[in-house]
């Protein structure tokens, strides 16, 4: 893990990696809020659907509640009238007027009969002359003889065997003597065709449902009916979802429909009080989320167009700032740079002694300073013409890049055939050594154009050190004087000074 001081310094040095880094977290920043936006936008539109259809659950679940009452307040009112002796000595007309709701003349819902105990139809709601039929056969008429006391009982659905033979459910109650013997029943059947106009009244959209179940799964209702649909009486007890909502009870969840090859869908249901009823409403996922997803898609492409336009632009800023970093580089170098040697110039010399100096004052080390200066030059150049003297001059500064060897070293060109080496944490033992190696490294080199006289230096050393008091020139001065030495005992020699 790079130090926080080591990131600065490459952020510094590489200014477009700051711009992608800046423009990648304004880019994430972007997204993230964007996401988090239509996140709570789908959110938002899954709780209204769920309130819109727990509002339509609700509708229904009272309306088959006070169906549901009116019944049982009738087969009540049967029950009432049957114990009566006196009632049944009226004539049939006024009879079935007060055994009888008036809700149940007109069979809109239904209609309500009252059983013997050997099931025959003893009393009709829709005519004063009871139709012939006899119901022992039915589950309901044999439940309530064999169990007394078991109160409403409310059927499975079943085709209707007086009237237009609809499907129907049913209402029941047992009719008990004074000591608890079974003198028939009440019972009263609902068509569930009631529920079909009820239903149908309901907006709910293109393709979803409104549907009532038995608590053993059988579809009693829905609402609308398209081509291929169950039919009224299918069973979904067996199904996964339908396990849920008889678990469940009442709530609403999201999951794949069986019926529909596991498109998802959203199911909000809830029984009906403590009857064995569940509504349940069905609306299609896809159609829930059409509008947010159309929303979703075109803030969504908006936002990714508007990204990659970041992106792109930072990757143009970028190259342009790097290429201007470079071209400002090459500059700095060639700025520092003599052109005929490639050394570093006096300028950048200037430079680096200063810093040097400075850091030698600090940490209390010595500094050598090496000036070198190529003998008899103008002859040389008188012999070779001046193209030949800058190929010896480069030869030269060639040889000295070569002989330094640390990092902090600098050889550089001073002027003319002048040149200066730095040698920082150098003492006057470790310049010698240093000096007499270029010089043989130069007189080494092979003579130019046939010439008999190799190309010679000669160096004059003089070196700082923390003892004594002098200033830069001083030392520079030294170096000089010591080259002077140098030229007059011969040349091709180093004469060194401690400052
Ligand atoms: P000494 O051994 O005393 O240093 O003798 P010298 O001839 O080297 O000394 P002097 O200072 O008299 O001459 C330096 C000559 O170097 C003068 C000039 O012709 C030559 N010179 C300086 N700069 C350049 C350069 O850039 N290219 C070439 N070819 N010659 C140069
Ligand atoms: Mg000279
Ligand atoms: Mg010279």
């Amino acid at each position: 893990m790079p130090s926080p001081s080591a990131l600065f310094a490459v952020f510094k040095s590489r200014p477009e990696l700051s711009l992608s880094l800046g423009s990648c977290l304004a880019v994430l920043a972007i997204v993230s809020i964007v996401g988090y936006l239509l996140a709570r936008e789908r959110d938002g539109i899954e709780q209204a659907a769920i309130r819109a259809s727990n509002n339509i659950v609700q509708l229904i679940e009272s309306d088959i509640l006070r169906n549901v009452e009116l019944y049982d307040q009738s087969l009540r009112g049967v029950i009432w009238g049957v114990k009566h002796p006196e009632l049944l000595r009226l004539p049939p007309q006024l009879r079935q007027q007060i055994l009888f709701s008036q809700a149940f003349t007109t069979p809109v819902r239904g209609d309500i009969l009252w059983l013997d105990s050997n099931g025959d139809v003893r009393g009709d709601s829709t005519s004063s002359t009871p139709r012939q039929a006899n119901f022992a056969d039915t589950a309901p008429f044999q439940t309530h003889r064999s169990q007394p006391g078991l109160g409403l009982l409310i059927s499975p659905p079943f085709k209707a065997r007086l009237g237009d033979l609809d499907w129907c459910i049913s209402f029941t109650r047992r009719i008990s003597g004074e000591h608890g013997e079974f003198l028939g029943i009440a019972a009263g059947a609902l068509r569930l065709s009631y529920f079909d106009e009820l239903f149908k009244r309901l907006d709910v959209g293109e393709d979803s449902s409104v549907n009532l179940f038995n608590l053993d799964g059988q579809l009693l209702a829905r609402q609308p009916v398209r081509a291929g649909d169950p039919q009224v009486g299918s069973n979904y007890g067996a199904r996964p979802n339908f396990q849920r909502i008889i678990s469940e009870h009442k709530g609403s969840f999201i999951a794949p429909s069986a019926e529909r090859n596991g498109e998802r869908r959203m199911y909000t249901f809830a029984k009906v009080a403590d009857l064995p009823l569940i509504v349940l409403v069905v609306h299609s996922v896809d159609e829930v989320f059409a509008p947010w997803r159309r929303t979703a898609m075109l803030v969504g492409g908006a936002t990714g167009v508007l990204c990659l336009a970041i992106l792109w632009l930072s990757l143009l800023l970028g190259r342009e700032l790097r290429r201007r970093q470079v071209a400002e580089q090459n500059l700095e170098a060639l700025a520092a740079t003599d052109g005929l040697t490639g050394l570093a110039n006096r300028r950048r010399l200037d430079q680096v002694l200063r810093q040097e100096w400075a850091r030698a004052q600090r940490n209390a080390q010595p500094l050598a300073v090496l000036m070198i200066d190529v003998d008899d030059f103008k002859a040389f150049n008188q012999r070779h013409g001046h193209a030949g003297g800058d190929h010896a001059l480069r030869e030269v500064a060639l040889t000295l890049q070569r002989c330094i060897r640390r990092p902090a070293d600098l050889a550089a060109r001073y002027g003319g055939e002048e040149f200066q080496v730095v040698l920082p944490e150098t003492d006057l033992a470790g310049a010698y050594w240093l000096a007499e190696r270029i010089r043989k490294a130069v007189a080494a080199l092979p003579p130019f154009g046939g010439d008999s006289a190799p190309v010679t230096v000669s160096i004059g050393i003089a070196v700082h050190t923390a003892q004594t008091q002098h200033d830069l020139t001083t030392l520079l001065g030294l170096a000089d004087e010591a080259l002077y030495r140098a030229k007059a005992a011969g040349r091709n020699r180093v004469e060194g000074a401690l400052a």
